[in-house]
């Protein structure tokens, strides 16, 4: 009997993980995020982006003025990184998948740190967030163990870390999305102001893990962006990195 219950048991947790991986990222960030208090010794933080000081928000896209990760003479892009001993080994599971995806579709090769000066050190600390781009020496990327845990988050916050904003902030987003700013809600209106963004002549994705989803930020359950010209076209429910999002990460690192 108790054979049959732990069956059932294992089972049901592999129901609930194989839904929980199929959600759209932008939801899983906003579900993490929406009521998480920033502690003092944590970076300003705006939606799931981290910042030096209130004042840099708007800065110009930083990989044109040397935030990139530097090539090695082999031609790969090693981004040292550490885990803080906070995860469980199911966790570090999916952190681990989701840092080495990246050697499987690019020339960036996240490796333990050993004595680098510059690195990522991913922690448990409150909500999902990155920096954009490589800030110089230590610079964190929080993936709290209450809901950052999937591959498309651990995904979405590395491709901050890598030098890229959201999909809906990119320069030509006004001929792919409409924002509804008259239904977002007050104060949030920022994550919807426009990047001079590199797009490496990629065209706008809305299957991008960069993209956020349709009621992102709504204060009235009506949509906050919607497509163009299709009003109908699905959008921001990318469960991992899309053919486009793995395109401008190599030619922006000319791999
Ligand atoms: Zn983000």
């Amino acid at each position: 009997m108790s054979a049959l219950k732990y069956t059932l048991g294992l089972l049901a947790l592999l129901v609930v993980s194989a839904w929980a991986e199929e959600r759209p990222v932008s939801e899983l960030l906003w579900e993490a995020n929406k009521d998480v208090v920033h502690t003092e010794d944590e970076p300003y933080v705006v939606d799931d982006i981290a910042y030096d000081n209130e004042l840099e928000r708007n800065a110009d896209p930083c990989t044109s003025r040397g935030c990139m990760w530097g090539k090695s003479s082999d031609g790969k892009v090693y981004v040292p990184y550490t885990i803080s001993g906070q995860y469980s080994s199911r966790e570090l599971a999916i952190i681990n998948r989701g840092l080495q995806s990246f050697s499987g579709f690019s020339c960036i090769n996240f490796v333990r740190r050993s004595n680098q000066r510059d690195y990522l050190s991913i922690q448990s600390l409150n909500g999902c967030y990155s920096f954009v781009g490589r800030r110089g020496y230590s610079q964190t990327v929080s993936l709290s163990r209450q809901g950052c845990i999937y591959h498309n988050t651990v995904q979405h916050e590395l491709l901050h870390a890598l030098g890229f904003n959201h999909e809906q902030t990119r320069s030509d987003r006004d001929n792919h999305i409409r924002v509804m700013l008259q239904n977002v809600q007050s104060g949030m209106q920022h994550n919807f102001d426009k990047i001079n963004t590199l797009n490496q002549g990629t065209p706008y994705d809305y299957n991008s893990v960069m993209q956020y989803h349709k009621y992102a930020f709504s204060k009235n359950n009506q949509p906050t962006m919607v497509p163009i010209p299709n009003q109908n076209v699905s959008f921001g429910k990318a469960t991992q990195m899309s053919q486009n999002d793995i395109t401008r990460l190599n030619r922006l690192y000319k791999c």
